[in-house]
């Protein structure tokens, strides 16, 4: 009967010592889901908010943790971002470069711990430490910016002008805004060479028209030094802008002297990213277009990229021709850009559920 007390007396300290160490290691596990590190440019753009948040609901859903970073469009802030996710070992980047030339040391440092790097959006170049990219064709951004334009000015209905127009390029230090600039001059190139197109400045190509950090306030005075020197007496037709936030500070140029009347109206100008008060100016007839681009499946791309990467798997691409990274060619999965205008906005931004109706109001 003793003995018995005994049996089970230990059975149960058995048991209980089985459930502390159960709750702890249920505890482990619990914190032991891998981190995944999200570096984000800046805030200052609703796009990249969305991008960030998307990305934590979309990682969170798959049983990850995660670590999202935004870097003030500093390069050495989001330097800084990056290694500390590395010294924490956090198991994958995501990376939206500012500059994409500034990371290659902290990238060997995080391949020699074998992290796996997903280039988010813009390319990482000069790095062979880039395992994979996820964002739009670029290249084809650029054509629908430009065709646009065209359809704003009538030139696909036929009208031959001759049209003014200026040009508006991106950072020069984000392999993305090249791609826009080359894909939306493959489309006005040709109109240029035929005189349907005149760029009254003669200001062509990234050297002479890139805005650093796509800043509103840099494209705003260039519109306004180019009103001045080359427009008293002329009138600008269409403006080829990368950016809505760019779109935004040649507006302001242009109503600075007078345009958005009945005399002098807008010209067509198009943008990128559907941000909420570019489709507003949309609405308003005083932008032209933008380009939409549904960071729900950026985001989704990404983290299937981070799932597979994580589990040792390959995760789907439908590219491998063309992001040369200057070191690689880094494979990528290419979502397709949408034009927005006047006469789609609803179904493309409210119907998909992107944005509620009352937002854009
Ligand atoms: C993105 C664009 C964005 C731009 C400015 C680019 O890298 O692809 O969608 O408009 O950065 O943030």
């Amino acid at each position: 009967m003793a003995e018995e007390e005994g049996m089970k007396l230990k059975n149960i300290a058995a048991a209980l010592a089985f459930g502390v160490l159960a709750a702890a290691s249920g505890a482990v596990f619990a914190d032991d889901k891998p981190t995944i590190g999200i570096s984000m440019p800046t805030k200052s753009s609703a796009r990249w908010i969305a991008d960030g948040d998307n990305m934590v609901k979309t990682l969170q859903a798959k049983g990850y943790n995660t670590d999202l970073q935004y870097a003030d469009n500093d390069i050495p802030t989001q330097l800084n971002q990056i290694e500390n996710m590395i010294t924490k070992k956090e198991k994958v980047l995501v990376i939206a470069a500012i500059d994409g030339t500034t990371l290659s040391n902290a990238l060997q440092k995080a391949a020699d711990q074998g992290i796996k790097v997903i280039s988010y959006d813009r390319l990482i170049v000069g790095s062979p430490n880039v395992d994979y990219y996820a964002t739009f064709d670029n290249f084809q951004v650029g054509v629908e910016q430009a065709k646009t334009l065209l359809k704003g000015l009538g030139i696909d209905q036929g009208k031959t002008g001759p049209f003014n127009i200026e040009l508006f390029g991106g950072s020069a230090d984000d392999n993305n805004a090249f791609f826009f600039y080359d894909g939306a001059m493959s489309v006005l190139q040709p109109l240029i060479d035929k005189g349907v197109l005149n760029v009254v400045s003669g200001q062509k190509g990234m050297d002479k028209v890139a805005t650093l950090r796509w800043d509103a306030a840099t494209a705003q005075s260039r519109m306004e030094n180019l009103l001045s020197a080359y427009y008293t007496k002329k009138k600008v037709d269409a403006v080829l802008s990368p950016y809505d936030g760019i779109s935004i500070g040649i507006i302001s140029a242009l109503k600075g002297v007078g345009y958005g009347s009945k005399d002098m109206p807008m010209p067509i100008i198009s943008g990128q990213d559907a941000e909420i008060p570019s489709v507003k100016s949309i609405i308003g007839h005083e932008q032209y277009s933008t380009i939409f681009k549904d960071t729900r499946e950026l985001a989704k791309v990404a983290a299937n990229m981070v799932d597979a990467v994580q589990k040792g798997g390959k995760p789907e691409i439908n590219d491998t021709k063309t992001y040369n990274n200057k070191v690689k060619i880094v494979p990528s999965y290419l979502l397709k850009p949408v034009p927005v205008d006047a006469s789609n906005w609803k179904p493309v931004l409210v119907d998909s559920g992107y944005y509620k109706a009352d937002q854009l109001q």
